[in-house]
Parts: structure tokens; sequence; C-alpha cells
């Protein structure tokens, strides 16, 4: 990247980060499933919009018959909800006259609850319009998230990702509005989860708690929590693909997920997660199976200038001691992720990227990240280009 682009994105970024205490982040209060009740009839909710998958149904019917009111199920949510699944759910919420959002499901239930809560509020703004930060900018109906995985923490960000099947494009909506107001923490519901979704979706967290980290506009707060997260992760994600019935393994992910989800809605992703989006937008590459295989991929790429970091957390999680020096701690860390994946049966390269597709999907990373993501170091559209091919596992 040139000298006066890397000086505009630095001052960029901090701005933002010096802007971080004035603005109004939020956690959602996390609750107990016997409260869920007296929250709908504190929030004056007298009919609940409930958005799942059609896989989940039979799960989370005891769900469903402890509610004590009226409630309509749309159960039509797909992985990488496009623009028109969100107008659909929100002409089905209009028609059955709801008044709150319970989201049951992983990212993409999530991610389309809460853009069709703002479609709610926001019905002459369309989706393309609201893509970036702050074009929301308006209080959504309640929504409480019962997360059905251990990964995305998109219960406590302010982030959804949104795909436009017209051009392959899958992007973020940034805005405080779409932080969920509640959150439910239910193990068992994770408990069965393909093995595969349970090892990508906790190397989803792994990335947003490390791309957090690793960031400059980090806060203590969010030093603390993505240090949580690590070690919760590092402690708890490979047990529960080994015994995915652990029920305290399990409770242990989802506060991660959940601690990763606040350190990085305030001190952002990076490239890892701009690339993933790019690649989930061309070939609907699973998002935690693409950030799980960029991830050590790109902490190489950004060798010296993440050194102290990673190997701070390597020593916090016993990945290295303290003879070890920065370099070779570092080293270790990125060793270690690059051993859970395999031990996961994660691969270590994506070989069905396309040298055709790699300038456009380039171009969205580049749109994405600069000058927003306060990343260790800053890359061109031209630079990017060159890391779709090492993630592929060819030279240029
Ligand atoms: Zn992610």
């Amino acid at each position: 990247m040139n000298i006066l682009k890397k000086i505009y994105c630095r001052i960029y970024q901090t701005c933002f980060k010096l802007a971080i205490p004035l603005l109004p982040y939020r956690s959602p209060k996390i609750i107990e499933l016997e409260n869920l009740n007296n929250i709908l009839s504190k929030e004056s909710i007298k009919k609940l919009f409930i958005i799942t998958d059609n896989n989940l149904i039979k799960l989370i019917n005891p769900i469903l018959n402890s509610l004590n009111i009226n409630y309509f199920v749309y159960d039509k949510v797909k992985p990488n909800p496009t623009i028109n699944d969100v107008e659909a759910a929100r002409i089905s919420y209009l028609d059955n006259n709801c008044e709150g959002i319970l989201a049951i499901g992983g990212g993409s239930v999530i991610d389309l609850a809460k853009i069709c809560g703002a479609r709610v509020v926001k019905p002459k703004k369309s989706i393309q319009k609201m893509e970036g930060l702050l074009h929301i900018c308006k209080k959504l109906p309640p929504l409480i998230v019962i997360p059905t995985t251990a990964g995305t923490g998109s219960e406590t960000t302010l982030a959804a990702v949104i795909t436009d099947e017209v051009n392959n494009h899958k992007y973020p909506i940034n805005d405080f509005s779409l932080i969920p107001n509640y959150t439910i923490f239910i193990p068992e519901l994770i408990m069965d989860l393909p093995s595969h979704i349970t090892s990508t979706t906790g190397m989803d967290a792994l990335t947003h708690a490390i791309e957090a980290f690793i960031g400059r506009s980090t806060t203590k707060k969010t030093r603390y929590y993505a240090i949580k997260a690590v070690k919760l992760i590092v402690e708890n994600l490979k047990e529960t693909y080994d015994n995915p019935h652990n029920l305290k393994a399990r409770t242990n992910m989802l506060y991660a997920a959940h601690y990763a989800g606040i350190a990085f809605t305030i001190s952002y992703v990076g490239y890892i997660h701009a690339i993933a989006h790019s690649l989930g937008g061309k070939y609907k590459t699973p998002h935690g199976l693409a950030n799980a295989i960029i991830l050590p991929i790109m902490l190489e790429i950004y060798g010296k200038k993440v050194y102290k970091k990673l190997a701070f957390l390597a020593r916090e999680t016993n990945i290295a001691d303290d003879t070890d020096d920065n370099a070779v701690a570092s080293k270790k860390f990125i060793n270690y992720i690059y051993n859970l994946n395999k031990e996961m049966n994660i691969p270590n390269k994506l070989k069905d990227i396309k040298d055709e597709d790699i300038p456009l999907m380039a171009f969205y990373a580049n749109k994405e990240a600069n000058p927003l993501y306060p990343v260790p170091l800053l890359l061109d559209k031209n630079e990017l280009e060159n890391i779709y091919y090492i993630i592929r596992g060819q030279d240029e």
C-alpha cells in the first residue's frame, strides 16, 4: 500500500479508536430461559416472531411450549441469508402483526433476524443502502437471541452479514441498533451439532478474539475479553469436538464465543474476515471454515508485526513459556492453530479458488477492510490478491 493511503487509513482508524468511549456500545442481558415470559411481558410483546431454521424445529419445541404468548414461527432461513430472504421474513413479520423477535439458531438465523428488524423500522431504506457503518440509527423491535452454535458471537455484536445474490457480494452491516437486547445460553441445544460445525464455528470465535486482539484499536475491556475467549477456546474447543456431550465444555464455548463477540464488536476484525466474506459471497464457503483456513496463514503474513501479541497469547495459554522469545512463542501459537485445524479435520487450503475470481474478491476484501479495520499490517488490493493464491496453495 502506498504511503499516502497508509496515512489516510491510520488517521481514519485513530479517529474511530478515540471515539470508542463516546459510542453507545452495549451488551445483551444474559437471561435464563425461565425468565423469558417475564421479559416478553416487560417488553409488552403480545405476539412473538420466532426466526429459526427448520432443522431445529424439533429441538426447540420445549421452548415454544413454554411460551405464554402467541407466536409465529418463520423457519425458512438458509445458510448465508440473502436480501430476498430478509424481505420474505419482513413480510411475514408484518402480516402476522408481531412485536418482537426471538432468533434461535446460528449466525445466519441471527443475522437475518437483525436485518429483518432493521427493515421493519426502516421500510424505506434498502438493505444495499445499509451496507457499512451506521446507516440504520433507529431502535429495532426487541430482539432476543438463543445461539445454537458457539462461534459467531452474533448475539452480542453490532454486525450482521448479508449476501447480495445478484452480485455474489457478501457484506457486513454495522449499527448499534443491531445489538440484541437479551440472550439465553442453552448448552443442551448445541450438544448434537455435526462435528464439522462444532469445529469451524469454534475457529470463527477464535478468529474474532485474535483479530480483535492483534488489531490497533483495542481497549482494556476488549483485551480482557479477547484473552478470556482465547483461553476458553484453547481449553474447550477440542474437548467439545471429541466429547460433544460435555455440557461444561459446551457452556464454556458459548461464553467464549460471546466474549470474543464483545471484543471484536468494539475492536473490529481484520483481513481474515474480509477475505472470508469475499469467499462466502463467491463460493458460499462456510464462514467458520474460511476463517479457520485463513487464520494461521494470515498470522504468518503479519510476521513481526504480531510477534509480541501472539507471544503473549501463547504464554497465557501455556502454548509457550517464559523461556521462549517473542518470535518463537508466536510461531508456537501459529503452529498450535495449524495443528488444531488438523486434529479437527479442517483442511489447510481452499483449493477451489479460481484465478479469474481473485481480482473481484480482493476488490471486495479491500473495500470491506480499508480503511475501517485497524489491522497490524496494511495491504492494498494487489497485495490482498496474492493472499488468495497462498490460501489456494499455489504460487501466483
Ligand atoms: Zn466471524
